[in-house]
């Protein structure tokens, strides 16, 4: 983007991957973006729609099995999201929207769900649902603070080759699944995905940022924020009590 133009963040198909209040990080980049002194506009996608090939951070949230199967379908039909991950445009996706864009999902009903393809993952009905408080260490260059987020959900995600994990696993489930390393998310190419709800982005300010300085193309000064701060101590603490 040109520092006159305004910052466009997608939230896609809300109706179906918005169950969990991950919106809300495309009004964390917003406004982190406006306290720099750049325009920024959210622009929510919906399944009616054709996906903005022009916009410059997408962001996709969780949802629940029977909405985020309507979420593969709309996704592997329109295609934007691969002309945007093609282009590096960054995407942000949680949970079910992970999913969905891995290879293909096993719902937990049995149903395997074709995915959109753009992650090189899988995911299966693990035994017990992981629900809590989840921390981890990234692997993001220029994010040197833990992440903390709250994960909820029923599938456990095997990476394949493609797909590096986002961070190890210090407290909670991430990926889940028997006997792999504990890790959770994963970064392949353009696109960040987590287990976090939160939303992430207000928890992790340094994710947001990271997020924005790949697509206004530069490093950006940290903010200042005490609120924040105290705010992740809270969570943190909440964890480590459990
Ligand atoms: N329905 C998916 C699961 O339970 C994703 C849940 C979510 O997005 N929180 O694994």
């Amino acid at each position: 983007m040109t520092s006159e133009s305004t910052l466009t963040i997608g939230v896609l198909v809300p109706e179906v991957l918005g169950t969990y209040g991950d919106s809300g990080n495309a009004v964390v980049l917003a406004q982190r973006a406006r306290w720099r002194g750049f325009e920024a506009e959210v622009v929510e996608v919906n399944l009616q729609s054709a996906i903005p090939r022009s916009l410059d951070i997408y962001t996709m949230g969780g949802g629940e099995d029977t909405a985020q199967a309507l979420a593969s379908r709309y996704l592997r039909g329109d295609r934007g999201l691969h002309d945007v991950v093609a282009k590096d445009r960054p995407v942000l996706a949680i949970c079910a929207g992970m999913q969905v864009l891995g290879e293909w999902y096993t719902d937990a009903t049995g149903r395997k769900v074709e995915g959109v393809g753009l992650l090189d993952l899988t995911t299966e009905p693990q035994d017990k649902r992981s629900i809590g408080e989840l921390v981890t260490e990234p692997f993001i260059d220029g994010v040197d603070e833990f992440l903390t987020g709250f994960e909820n959900h029923g599938g456990a995600t095997t990476l394949g080759d493609e797909a590096r994990p986002l961070g190890r696993v210090i407290h909670g489930m991430g990926n889940g699944g028997a006997g792999v390393e504990p890790v959770d998310g994963c970064l392949q190419g353009s696109i960040v995905a987590t287990y976090m709800h939160g939303p992430v982005l207000a928890r992790n300010p340094l994710l947001a940022d990271y997020l924005l300085s790949q697509a206004v193309g530069e490093a950006l000064k940290p903010l200042d924020n005490p609120e924040i701060c105290e705010l992740r101590q809270q969570r943190l603490s909440a964890a480590a009590a459990v």
